[in-house]
């Protein structure tokens, strides 16, 4: 006597499909004979093999629940033994057509709701918007439900139909003779493409596809402090689903346009100021531009080229993950002191006297570092 197919499957009798599917994979992998090389895994896959064939389709199931191996004679064992001219099918290729009936590619899967899919825009900020956040109206193109049919793909008045090839279930069942004996491979139902339906009187709108392919514009509302790169989605913005499935997401990526004169360092902007060597050495104050607008700068007397002044909390807004922010960043201000190339007769004559009040032990100085802006911020940051 055969062994109960349950029992070979390890499965109870109340197992569901699913339960069945999983137990047959795991067996199927462990027993297959190019992988197993014991005497015995080859009828051991077979029997896996048979078992599998009946328990996984629902007429034979039942047939099988009320009758045993009687009620089920010759629907699997008949291929059985047979291995034909063919050969040896290989391992990958018994699986990848066994399970291609419910590996995401599966029949089944095809007839629920999809979700739609995302749809990418790319929105440029100026730099003071990336600050102080911006709405920022966009045009895309998405697929919406179809207005005429209301997305079921059938020509008001009428409605799709059960496939007759596959009586709505959206699955054909072949049954293929491999050297396993006979395979049951489900494969999507090529009349219905999966669905289980037909639509003979296709709407004319969408020609059947129950969505159209249309402008849509909306405004995006970029949060303040946002950086080059962000993405932010925006949920129920995308395509509309399948069958009843939700929409996709809008997904906004971010960039933001380079700014003439301020730099972005995380939550900080950098900018460096000129002054020349009469401001630096006797002090002043200077109108310095923030993306607040202009605000007055105390210049200590004696300010060394490269020194840096912090504005408080005219940076960006430190955003969070959840869109809101909390705080800002800070302007630095970096002081470059520039020796003037050009004097005219007279302000030659007062460097030159300048030159007799410091005495004639004038040395060279070493102007600058031989660094550049954001080199010299490096330095800074790292307290050099
Ligand atoms: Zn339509
Ligand atoms: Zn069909």
């Amino acid at each position: 006597m055969p062994r109960d197919y349950y029992d070979v499957l390890g499965v109870s009798r109340s197992a569901s499909k699913d339960d069945i599917k999983k137990a047959f994979r795991d067996l199927a992998r462990q027993y297959h004979p190019d992988i197993n090389k014991s005497a015995d895994a080859e009828s051991q896959f077979k029997e896996i093999n048979e078992a599998y064939g009946i328990l996984s389709d629902d007429d034979q199931r039942s047939r099988y629940d009320r009758f045993g191996h009687a009620g089920v004679s010759g629907a699997a064992g008949g291929g059985f033994g047979g291995f034909g001219g063919a050969g040896f099918a290989g391992f990958e290729e018994i699986f990848e057509e066994f399970f291609a009936g419910f590996s995401g590619r599966g029949a089944s899967r095809r007839r629920g709701p999809i979700q739609g899919s995302d749809i990418r825009v790319d929105v440029t900020l100026e730099f003071v918007e990336a600050v102080n956040g911006a709405e920022v109206p966009v045009e895309f193109e998405r697929l919406d439900s179809c207005e005429t049919c209301g997305g079921s793909g059938a020509q008001p008045g009428t409605s799709a139909t059960s496939c007759p090839q596959c009586s709505g279930t959206g699955e054909v069942r072949q049954v293929r003779q491999t050297f396993l004996g006979s395979v049951v491979q489900a494969s999507p139902c090529p009349r219905c493409g999966g669905t289980g339906t037909i639509i003979e009187n296709r709407c004319k709108s969408c020609d059947g596809a129950g969505r159209r392919r249309q402008r849509a514009s909306t405004t995006v509302k970029v949060p303040a402090g946002v950086r080059e790169g962000l993405q932010i989605q925006f949920r129920g913005e995308g395509d509309a689903g399948e069958r009843g499935g939700p929409r996709g997401s809008l997904i906004v990526h971010v960039h933001v346009r380079p700014h003439e004169y301020f730099q972005r360092r995380e939550n900080d902007i950098l900018l460096e100021i000129k002054v020349n060597v009469a401001q630096a050495a006797l002090g002043d104050k200077v109108n310095v531009p923030t993306v607040d607008g202009d605000v007055e700068l105390v210049l200590a007397a004696g300010t060394q080229t490269g020194k840096v002044y912090r504005l408080r909390g005219k940076g960006f807004p430190r955003l969070r993950s959840d869109g809101t922010s909390s705080g800002r960043g800070d302007q630095l201000v970096q002081v470059i002191v520039e020796v003037p190339t050009k004097l005219n007769e007279e302000q030659r004559k007062l460097f030159a006297k300048l030159a007799e009040s410091f005495g004639t032990n004038v040395n060279p100085t070493v102007s600058g570092t031989g660094k550049n802006f954001v080199e010299r911020m490096r330095d800074f940051f790292a307290g050099e």
